[in-house]
């Protein structure tokens, strides 16, 4: 097992280890105790995953139920974080209860921005099921829903009290979705780190390199959030790609993935040399490396 400690304006352990989904109760019991728990999911991660979890944490004591709700972007939204809430009250979680997020960004967005709310803040442990949860979301406290058709515009930075990792869990996950979290390493790497870049360039089938990916992807990150948790200086480093990504990703309004945007956003704000590698990884990985649309078309959403 691998261990980050991230000391931010709390500190937390993420720990990564493939399998570590069958003994998550125990974990969360070091950091919580045994008590009371729901854990929060999307139908699809709660069919493949949610037994497991539901199991470690009975076998840990814990008095724990469940909440799920369609997965998807569509979701993080108003109405679907009253039903959490909903969830919470109605189980009568008290102040030292704990909310479990089992599932991708979406869920992590959202659970955490309940668990941050509900009675002030109580105790929120991430489960990140997907890569780009996994190497981006968990970490670094943002918690947000959509509200008023704007992405991310209300919401809190909110610490977990631990991350678990499984990168056993990518398995399930479609091509198209590991690449586009794959495409946010790549953009860590691009940044930070050029023996993380080389291997993934060079990596053989990937599967095999994910533990080490995610690890050095997060260390990355780690580093960027101790230093600056707000966002008010070096954070920025971290939208590198976003700015032009974010632009293709409205002009394109959903056809296309986060992170593949992200994948494109990169390339025209390189130098050739850096430009010419990002294109040919991304390639590698068969995600999109030309750009759809022109920079007049692209303007009005920059
Ligand atoms: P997601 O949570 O919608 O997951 C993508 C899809 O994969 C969903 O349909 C989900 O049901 C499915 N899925 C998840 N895990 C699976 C598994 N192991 N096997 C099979 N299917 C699985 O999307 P995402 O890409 O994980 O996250 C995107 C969200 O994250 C966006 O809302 C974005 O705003 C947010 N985000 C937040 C931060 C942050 O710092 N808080 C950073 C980046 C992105
Ligand atoms: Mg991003």
């Amino acid at each position: 097992m691998k261990t980050i400690h991230v000391n931010a304006s709390k500190s937390y352990d993420i720990l990564i280890e493939r399998g570590i989904l069958d003994r998550a109760g125990e974990e969360i019991k070091t950091v919580c105790g045994a008590g009371e728990a729901l854990i929060v999911s999307d139908d699809t991660v709660w069919d493949l995953y949610g037994e497991t979890v539901l199991d470690s944490m009975q076998k840990a004591d814990f008095d724990v139920t469940s909440f799920t709700f369609p997965h998807g972007e569509q979701s993080k939204n108003l109405s679907v974080y009253a039903d959490i809430l909903n969830a919470l009250a109605a189980r009568h979680l008290s102040r030292k209860g704990l909310v479990v997020a089992l599932g991708g960004g979406v869920v992590g967005d959202m659970a955490g921005f309940a668990a941050a709310t509900y009675l002030r803040g109580v105790r929120f442990v991430q489960i990140p099921t997907t890569l780009l949860s996994q190497v981006d979301s968990s970490i670094g406290g943002k918690t947000a829903i959509d509200f008023g058709g704007v992405k991310n515009i209300v919401g809190a930075f909110y610490q977990p009290k631990k991350v678990i990792i499984d990168p056993e869990v990518l398995e399930t996950l479609s091509r198209r979705q590991l690449m586009a979290g794959l495409a946010e390493a790549i953009k860590m790497a691009a940044t930070n780190d050029a023996e993380l870049f080389e291997l993934i360039e060079n990596s053989a089938g990937l599967t095999a390199d994910l533990p080490q990916i995610i690890y050095r992807a997060l260390m990355i990150k780690k580093n960027v959030v101790e230093q600056d948790p707000r966002e008010t200086g070096l954070r920025k480093v971290l939208n590198f790609g976003h700015t032009i990504g974010h632009a293709v990703e409205s002009f394109n309004a959903g056809k296309l993935l986060h992170g593949e945007c992200v994948a494109l956003g990169m390339i025209p704000m390189s130098g050739d040399n850096a430009a010419a590698r990002i294109k040919s990884v991304l390639e590698k990985y068969g995600l999109p490396s030309k750009i759809g649309q022109s920079a007049e078309e692209l303007m009005p959403f920059l």
